[in-house]
């Protein structure tokens, strides 16, 4: 994205605020339909919770995706958006049976990966199909990836629990019509996943009414410059040729489906923050800005890399920084980077600011939540106003004292 339109943006918005291209997000969507145009029937569920913002589900929604969600509110923003019901899926991890009930109640598809609500959901509603998540126990190596696929990760049914879980759909009658797996995040190692998905397609031969695999998610993307990321082209050919083969063994056409999140709409997105100070201390050149983990947590909770340009001064020469917010607790977006000179009040942009940022910003500080804008077709976009100080106020209530 050009810096000229991100700093008109910024002029226009104010700051700190959320800058999200469409043109990215769509290309992304392309990219991967097109690693699978062998597959006859492909279903991209994007992971709301990544960015849930209403002109984002229905930017996606234009191009053709499918919903995964995570909770009922999800679901909801996706029914406003105009998905159907049966567009949707729900993939939560510990949530109530009433919750569950509730929508499979709005026409759902509903996935459970625990075998104790399993039991329960099949009991009352045996003719309401569900999907279940598998584990396939899947460790990539000795790196940390596929975190979630490991053998006390809480998500999911393990595969060593299969005669189990057969019995349960065996004594209560209920129908299963998917089988589900998501390792987890940043999958470098092709092989790793297409170990995982034998998993899968040896589990599913043991439920003879199926109508999808969702092999989840979890591609990853370039964070840094010239850093790598999943060959989605790759996999699209190996696990093409792979499925078609076993829809043959199967019997039977299937839908493969995916859920990404962050592969859709994370390098779409910029956060663009304004430099308070620039503070020299005896050992190094801190620049302060107008947010913190309040608004952008990733770097704070799991140590994720936001590249940082100075877009007011692009051209300026680089010199060492560390990027700090106004949060009164440590507070560090970023340690010694190489960024062009700083001056207070310039803009810095943040990359990949499109997953897992706004979704998960807070009130922290009694702060308003940044806005958020779109460039569609490369006009300026307002689809989300800055708080103010009555979004702060709502639901509190002043008691007599
Ligand atoms: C979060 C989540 C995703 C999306 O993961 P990304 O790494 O953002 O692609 C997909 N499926 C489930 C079940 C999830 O919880």
């Amino acid at each position: 994205m050009q810096n000229e339109l991100l700093l008109e943006v910024a002029q226009q918005f104010g700051s700190p605020v959320y800058v999200y291209d469409a043109e990215k997000i769509i290309s992304q969507y392309q990219r991967l339909t097109n690693a699978f145009a062998k597959v006859e029937k492909l279903r991209i569920n994007y992971a709301v919770k990544a960015l849930s913002n209403i002109s984002v589900l229905k930017l996606l929604k234009q191009e053709g995706s499918c919903l995964d969600t995570v909770s009922i509110q999800e679901v909801q923003l996706g029914l406003k958006a105009g998905f159907e019901p049966k567009n949707i899926i729900f993939t939560p991890n510990g949530v109530s049976l009433e919750e569950i009930e509730e929508v499979a109640a709005l026409g759902v598809q509903i996935n459970i990966d625990n075998l104790s609500i399993l039991e329960q959901f099949g009991h009352k509603h045996p003719n309401i199909p569900v999907c279940i998540r598998i584990n396939p126990h899947v460790m990539a190596g000795g790196n940390a990836n596929i975190s979630v696929g490991h053998i006390d990760s809480k998500f999911g049914i393990s595969v060593h629990q299969l005669p189990l879980l057969l019995r349960i759909v065996e004594n209560t009658k209920m129908r299963i019509n998917g089988i589900h797996m998501h390792t987890g995040s940043d999958i470098l190692d092709i092989e790793v996943f297409l170990y995982a998905a034998e998993i899968l397609f040896d589990t599913a031969l043991k439920f003879k009414n199926l109508e999808f695999l969702d092999f989840g998610s979890g591609f990853k993307v370039p964070y840094k410059p010239d850093d790598i990321e999943t060959n989605i082209e790759e996999l699209g050919e190996k696990l093409t040729e792979r499925f078609n083969e076993f829809q043959k063994q199967y019997g039977k056409k299937l839908t493969l489906a995916f859920e990404p999140g962050k592969y859709l709409v994370s390098e779409a997105g910029y956060f663009l923050t304004k430099v308070n100070v620039v503070k020299q201390t005896t050992s190094t050149v801190f620049a302060g800005v107008d947010s913190g983990f309040n608004h952008l947590i990733r770097p704070m909770f799991y140590n994720s890399y936001h590249h940082i340009e100075n877009i007011s001064n692009p051209e300026g020469k680089p010199r060492f920084y560390s990027v700090v917010g106004y949060i009164c607790e440590t507070d560090t977006f970023a340690t010694n980077r190489r960024i062009s000179e700083i001056k207070e009040g310039d803009i810095l942009s943040f990359k990949n600011a499109g997953a897992y940022c706004f979704s998960m910003a807070s009130n922290y500080n009694s702060r308003f939540k940044p806005a958020e804008v779109m460039i569609y077709k490369g006009e300026i976009h307002l689809i989300r106003e800055r708080e103010t100080m009555d979004d702060i106020l709502r639901n509190q209530i002043e008691i007599k004292l």
